[in-house]
């Protein structure tokens, strides 16, 4: 049976990253994979993240399975975190939670979850989106449709579009957004365009959702999840698909949480059976490592504290690059409008050139994007930022 499998297109990124590998050119750039580096270009692990596995290691005594919903610890703290400490959702139970194998495994979740409560429900996702948001929500039986999002003219959001687009959307559907750092533009929406969403998501009936994939890196811990606060406040019930990917650097551990916002703690308490359901007929119960680390970490008062430094760090050298990258195009010659890269957030922006450019700076000067143009600014450091500039401005000149 296997004979008849027909060959499946890989992620392109993952052909880039194969690409970018193979490369001999010591001068060689990674803007495509979307994971922190350093100044080092290194992925290094926290040193928070360090003393949280000593704990780990020092107490734990039990590797019995841990239950469908998670590590409860974490869950609770995964809550604080992104609805913020005595929330109304929070003190009303109207929240239930799973601890999950990533982010991915949160949306995944979700989807067999929006599955159960109605099988008929389309998902609405931005345009353009993670890729595998659509391949995700299709592998689970949902119907995919995009809604305006980001506006390739203007390099911002297509604002009026997006909202005559939502406010097409029947009660019933489901619609997706990111919480902060939109992957792959970095444009956000605006604290008046959340409420904006929140008013019409009350009005239509629409269930949002929202990914959070990047919590702490765009403005602050905070400030990233102040939209979706809003949200939480106004709707009556909502999903939140949180990662611990990139805030914690935990990527290969595997570990985000699905939460379910319900009208009430008695729909909730439903809601919580039915969700774990899901999980159980998916993986049984998640794996514990990435959510001990994080729990230990957020116990602690002294290692929430160094978290939020090194968090800081991380997001402060994104947000520096994202400057350095117009002055040295500017100090280049490059005469083009850049600016807009300070407007957006997180790891990502288009840097709005052509796939011939694109194509030119893979082969002629081994700089690596993906197709889109979209740029992992991590990828950037001291002893590359002006090697980039360079070429950059020499494919602009032709
Ligand atoms: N959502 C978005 C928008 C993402 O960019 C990512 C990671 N690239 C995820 C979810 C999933 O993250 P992970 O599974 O690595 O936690």
């Amino acid at each position: 049976m296997f004979a008849q499998l027909q060959p499946v297109a890989t992620d392109p990124i993952l052909g880039l990253m194969a690409a970018y590998k193979e490369d001999p050119n010591p001068n060689k750039v990674d803007l495509g994979v979307g994971v922190y580096k350093d100044e080092q270009g290194h992925t290094a692990v926290l040193k928070c993240v360090k003393e949280a596995e000593a704990l780990r290691l020092k107490n734990e005594d039990s590797k019995t399975y841990i239950g469908m919903a998670g590590d409860l610890g974490f869950n609770s703290h995964i809550e604080k975190l992104a609805f913020g400490q005595g929330h109304k959702v929070l003190l009303a139970n109207r929240v239930t939670t799973a601890h999950t194998p990533g982010g991915t495994g949160a949306l995944r979740v979700a989807a067999e979850f929006i599955k159960k409560a109605n099988p008929n429900a389309t998902i609405w996702v931005t345009s353009p989106t993670w890729a595998n948001h659509i391949s995700m929500f299709k592998a689970a039986g949902l119907n995919v449709k995009e809604y305006t999002y980001y506006d390739y003219s203007t390099k911002g959001l297509n604002e009026e579009g997006m909202f005559a687009d939502l406010a097409t959307v029947p009660a019933g559907d489901v619609v997706l957004v990111h919480a902060c750092c939109h992957n792959p533009s970095g444009m956000d929406l605006t604290f008046a365009q959340w409420q904006r969403f929140a008013q019409l998501a009350k009005e239509r009936g629409f269930t949002p959702l929202v990914d959070m994939a990047y919590q702490g890196f765009g403005s602050g811990l905070d400030e990233d999840a102040r939209g979706l606060r809003y949200l939480a406040d106004t709707v009556d019930e909502m999903l939140l698909c949180s990662s611990c990917s990139k805030n914690f650097g935990l990527y290969r551990e595997r570990i985000g949480a699905v939460s379910v916002v319900s009208a009430d703690s008695k729909i909730s308490d439903i809601a919580r059976v039915n969700l774990l359901s899901v999980v159980r007929s998916i993986y049984s119960m998640p794996p514990a490592h990435g959510a001990i680390i994080v729990a230990n970490i957020l116990d602690s008062a002294e290692l929430t504290a160094l978290w939020h430094q090194e968090l800081a760090e991380m997001r402060n050298r994104i947000n520096n690059y994202r400057q350095l990258i117009i002055d040295k195009l500017a100090g280049e010659g490059v005469t083009q409008d850049f600016s807009f890269i300070t407007r957006q957030h997180g790891m990502f922006s288009f840097l709005g050139i052509n796939k011939e450019q694109i194509a030119r700076l893979r082969n002629e000067f081994s700089i690596y994007m993906v197709d889109s143009s979209r740029v992992s600014i991590a990828g950037l450091n001291h002893s590359n930022i002006d090697y980039f500039a360079r070429s950059v401005a020499a494919v602009l000149k032709g």
